[in-house]
């Protein structure tokens, strides 16, 4: 089945187009939600976390305390690459689960990481929401609460722009109004299904 590997930097709007691809019935793999999934309470993978922090990583909840390991792992490269090391397997083995068993002519993989990890080597195509930079300050912190700076951080971290689009099979500019970032949606949409029967043909 052709895969679209779907991402763009912070507040771009990949959930936003995700929705409007999934409105238009096509599956959806997060790749957001499976690296929340594989370490669900209860998973093995969770245990394996706690014995190796401690219970201390563990919220009341019996979840995994994200911004705490956050923070070790920021400080630390040896937490850092055990934890990769046990999750990037779990993460890569249900993300091709979940890409091999969708239905429909074509399916999405969302990603913000896309370029950043080996993702990208998951799918066959790429197409990148985009805005300019300002927007995404203006957008993501209003969404979040955030202060600015903490934003700009974060896109810091990721891909420049120029990269990210110079990697792109097709883009979607999301700076105008929702219903314009329909129309390219509903015109990708037209396209990926075409080239998804041509595989086919
Ligand atoms: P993140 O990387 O932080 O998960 P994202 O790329 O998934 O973000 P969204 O959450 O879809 O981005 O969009 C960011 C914010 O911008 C949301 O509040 C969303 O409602 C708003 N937004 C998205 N697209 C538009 C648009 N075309 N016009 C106005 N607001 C928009």
């Amino acid at each position: 089945m052709l895969r679209i590997g779907l991402t763009g930097g912070i507040g771009a709007g990949k959930t936003t187009v995700s929705d409007m691809f999934a409105a238009l019935g096509v599956t959806i793999v997060d790749a957001d939600v499976i690296s929340r999934e594989v370490v669900a309470v209860g998973s093995p993978a969770l245990l394996t976390i706690a014995k190796h922090f401690g219970e201390g990583i563990l919220l009341e909840s019996g979840e995994l305390d994200r911004a705490q390991m956050r923070t070790r792992i920021f400080k630390d490269a040896d937490a850092k690459q055990w934890l990769e090391q046990l999750l990037h397997p779990l993460i890569r083995q249900e993300t091709l689960s979940q890409l091999d068993h969708a239905a429909g002519a074509y399916v999405i993989l969302s990603s913000p990481l896309l370029l950043e990890t080996d993702q990208h080597r998951l799918v066959d195509r790429i197409v990148v929401v985009d805005i300019p930079e300002t927007l995404q300050l203006e957008r993501a912190s209003a969404r979040d609460k955030n202060k600015r700076d903490q934003i700009q951080a974060i896109i810091d971290q990721q891909i420049p722009r120029r990269q990210r689009l110079a990697r792109a099979d097709d883009v979607i500019d999301n700076s105008l109004s929702l219903e314009a970032t329909r129309t390219s949606v509903e015109q990708l949409h037209a396209h990926y299904t075409h080239l998804a029967d041509s595989l086919h043909a």
